[in-house]
């Protein structure tokens, strides 16, 4: 009875209206002392944190994460930046999660974002602009899967999921 509940709810919390985004606290972020502030933000708002580590980022990694970008004048300088120390690497879990997390990130150049966005609050750069998350659900699920194994990832249900989302948002 107990194990068939949890089947039931586990279908329920992760079937297709949850979507999954990857967040890098980028060498911007973790330099400047944010690696704190930023996490807490996203568990405020409600999202679920299912994977989490630090890593350095290679050439070879990020010419695939970035490989919309190669032909950039800045592609050197972004690889310099990426790779100048440890960076955190977050799989994000929720409802509508890469829109509410994009909004909570703030666009690219962080002299353009509003106040109370992560990148309008904690920078003024456009390449050093603290953080990475993933701009569709496709690539949410594609980036998860090229910085995390299977084993890193963990699929519970969060004690508190029925004051994060009613029943029917959850279906
Ligand atoms: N970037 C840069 N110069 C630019 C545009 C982008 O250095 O003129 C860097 C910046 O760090 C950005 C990353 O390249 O976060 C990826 O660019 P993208 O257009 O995907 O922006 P994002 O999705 O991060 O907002
Ligand atoms: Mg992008």
């Amino acid at each position: 009875m107990v194990i068939w509940l949890i089947i039931c709810n586990f279908g329920k919390y992760y079937s297709e209206p949850m979507e999954q985004s990857l967040i890098i606290i980028k060498p911007s972020g973790v330099e400047r002392g944010l690696i704190g502030p930023i996490i807490g933000r996203f568990q405020q708002k409600g999202l679920v944190i299912a994977g989490l580590k630090m890593m350095m980022l290679n050439e070879d990694l990020l010419r695939q994460h970035y490989a919309h970008l190669v032909d950039k004048p800045f592609f050197a300088s972004l690889i310099k930046s990426m790779t100048a120390c440890p960076v955190i690497v977050m799989c994000l879990r929720g409802k509508d999660a890469i829109a509410v997390i994009r909004s909570l990130v703030g666009p690219t150049n962080c002299r353009n974002a509003a106040p109370g966005t992560i990148r309008g609050d904690y920078g003024m750069s456009s390449q050093e602009n603290i953080i990475h998350a993933s701009d569709s659900p496709e690539n949410g699920i594609i980036e998860t899967n090229r910085f995390f194994s299977p084993e890193e990832i963990f699929d519970y249900i969060p004690a508190n999921i029925s004051y994060i989302y009613s029943p029917d948002e959850r279906d």
